[in-house]
């Protein structure tokens, strides 16, 4: 079956306004050939409202939010409502990134509501999972994945995971420079399908986007997708050089 190609742009706390806008314009001008790829973007917040807009007569090109408060409204200093999300054109969002995880601590059970919340918005949800190094080394990184997908996914329909994309991303690979390897991303990537065809349907569990995250770079790039469940990738750190992330682009 033949999936989407994604490739995503996570910015994290990176850029000031000028950049940002500097980096939208050059990639509006460099992916032009590449509307075949649905590319992704998450700026930090403030600069989402400018990206939209910039974006706004783009094939194929949206803007994504970090993250989204688990909560509608009210007195949560400091949190972005996924309707405030909404507002602003944004189209996807981050939910379950590793370091929302470790560095604020957030629960299976907030990673729910924030889907909820998401889907309720009309986001599609980017779904971020993958072990630590720690459990790769002991053997654990299967079940460790599959606990991660299976507490929180348990709790939508196969409708509602029709706005769902997984991300596989171990976290000794987040901007480490160490890369799986494309055997690796692949054999997890198959193991993901599979446990989607239980909880769900095969025909579900093919359907779903699975991209990768984890130093995915210009020079890797090319080899991890050629992986027959690896549909795209999540970017961190080469998404903020236009040449590198319009590379990666351009890997298919
Ligand atoms: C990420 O933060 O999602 C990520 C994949 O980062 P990097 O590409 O820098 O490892």
């Amino acid at each position: 079956m033949s999936r989407k190609k994604i490739v995503a742009g996570n910015w994290k706390m990176n850029t000031d306004l000028s950049q940002s806008i500097d980096l939208i314009n050059q990639l509006k001008i460099k992916t032009k050939q590449f509307s075949h790829i649905e590319k992704i973007i998450f700026p930090p917040f403030p600069f989402l409202k400018t990206a939209s807009d910039s974006l706004a007569n783009e094939t194929n090109f949206f803007v994504g939010a970090q993250n989204c408060s688990q909560h509608i409204k009210g007195a949560f200093t400091g949190e972005v409502s996924a309707e405030m999300l909404n507002a602003v054109a944004c189209k996807f969002v981050l939910v379950g990134h590793s370091e929302r995880r470790n560095f604020f601590n957030e629960t299976d059970e907030q990673l729910i509501l924030k889907i909820q919340q998401a889907q309720k918005n009309k986001l599609t949800v980017i779904f971020c999972f993958g072990e630590k190094l720690e459990e790769r080394k002991n053997n654990k990184h299967f079940e460790t994945v599959k606990q991660q997908i299976e507490m929180v996914l348990k709790n939508f329909s196969a409708t509602e995971l029709a706005t769902i994309y997984l991300a596989y991303e171990p976290v000794w690979a987040i901007g480490t420079g160490e890369t799986a390897t494309p055997q690796q991303a692949q054999e997890m990537h198959a193991y993901i399908r599979k446990i989607i065809a239980q909880l769900f349907s095969n025909a579900v569990a093919e359907k779903i986007n699975i991209l990768y995250g984890g130093s995915c770079n210009a020079q890797n790039a090319a080899e991890l997708f050629s992986c027959a469940d690896v549909d795209g990738g999540l970017i961190g750190g080469a998404s903020l050089k236009t040449d590198d992330f319009c590379k990666i682009i351009s890997s298919f």
